[in-house]
């Protein structure tokens, strides 16, 4: 397998920002703009000075800036598209969504259905990320005669403890375990882990709603269960290939979605100060993979892969010649600029 394309300047990680429209709370406060989108300089511009420093501004650029009137199409062309093209060719790849919670994250990543059963899922110009990357998956290796199959599997991490939302058996509250597995050094097993074959796209659907009726009982079981969670979605592909010389070539991608525990849960300065550690309120998972971004990034020495369930999972798919996408999503409303700076300045440092 020839090596994953790098980007211009040879990196392997993009950082891409979404901002969503306003909301009916947000301008009920009295809150206004104070995020500015410039899709073409792929610049982010906040206002930073409040009401008393109307002229106060910090730029920021990233690899791809999307305003509030960005359409779910166009963030899955930009951002998936690229990337699904290295899982076809069999790399392992992920996307997360990272930022606070109400930004948009489960938006992007799953999407919404449009009101009145208008469209099917597939044409609903609101489905996100996950079900058009499965109907992708099936249009591209369909019509290139690959043999080919398709297996998912969902699991979500709390207080870091594993759940299969896929999982056949009727207790939601079930916690798989992970090992390293001796086959593969940068691999782990997670034993018992439901892995969900999908025979065609259709089928996604269902798929996706008994995750989802799980996800709806862990709500009412654990406290703050949809901002404190990361849900994990894996699509892994097989395909096998006869080459001209009539060879047999065979290859395994896998595309990791990530909807990540809203940032709220870390501090501002990515350590966890005293009071957010009283109310039990650290994220392991979303501290580490910081942590880990940042030694991927800065070429370090020492990835800190063990140090949570999230990497861990993930470490056959972050860094070496993987790719990875972080979507941070952010509010346009003053009210929320704290932390809206807090999520560029996280964005920020993983470019
Ligand atoms: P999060 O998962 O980050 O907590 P959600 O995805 O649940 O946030 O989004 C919060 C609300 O905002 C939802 O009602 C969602 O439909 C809406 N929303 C988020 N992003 C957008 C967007 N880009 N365009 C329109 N509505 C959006
Ligand atoms: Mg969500």
């Amino acid at each position: 397998v020839p090596a994953a394309k790098k980007d211009e300047k040879g990196r392997n990680i993009q950082v891409v920002v979404r901002c969503r429209p306003f909301n009916t709370v947000e301008r009920k406060s009295g809150s206004h703009t104070v995020v500015e989108c410039d899709q073409n300089r792929k610049e982010v511009i906040m206002r930073t000075g409040g009401a008393t420093d109307k002229a106060a501004r910090k730029t920021y650029t990233f690899d791809m800036v999307f305003g509030p009137s960005a359409k779910q199409i166009e963030v899955y062309r930009s951002v998936v598209c690229p990337i699904l093209d290295e899982v076809i060719m069999g790399y392992n790849c992920t996307i997360f969504a990272y930022g606070q919670t109400g930004t948009g994250k489960t938006f992007t990543m799953e999407g919404d259905r449009s009101p009145n059963e208008e469209f099917t899922w597939e044409e609903d110009p609101l489905a996100g990320i996950i079900p058009r990357t499965l109907h992708q998956i099936f249009e591209k290796l369909s019509n290139n005669g690959t043999e080919f199959s398709v297996k998912v599997s969902l699991l979500e991490i709390y207080n870091e403890e594993l759940f299969d939302l896929l999982s056949p058996a009727p207790d939601v509250t079930e916690r798989l375990q992970l090992f390293d597995d001796p086959r593969n050094k940068r691999g782990v097993t997670i034993k018992g882990l439901e892995e969900i074959t999908v025979h065609n796209k259709n089928e996604v659907y269902q798929i996706l709603e008994r995750g989802a009726a799980k996800r709806k009982t862990a709500s009412t079981l654990m406290n703050a269960y949809s901002s404190r969670s990361h849900s994990v979605f894996s699509v892994t592909i097989h395909m096998k290939e006869i080459t001209l010389d009539g060879e047999e070539l065979v290859k395994i991608g896998k595309l990791n979605l990530v909807d990540l525990a809203g940032s709220e849960n870390i501090g501002r300065s990515g350590a966890v100060d005293k009071r957010a550690r009283e109310a039990g309120n650290i994220n392991q998972s979303l501290l580490t993979l910081g942590r880990v971004i940042k030694a991927l990034v800065e070429r370090g020495p020492h990835v800190p892969y063990r140090e949570s369930k999230l990497t861990r999972i993930l470490q056959d798919s972050l860094g070496g010649r993987t790719k990875t996408s972080i979507i941070a999503t952010v509010s346009p409303a003053s009210i929320n600029l704290e932390e809206t700076l807090s999520t560029l300045d996280y964005a920020n440092r993983a470019k």
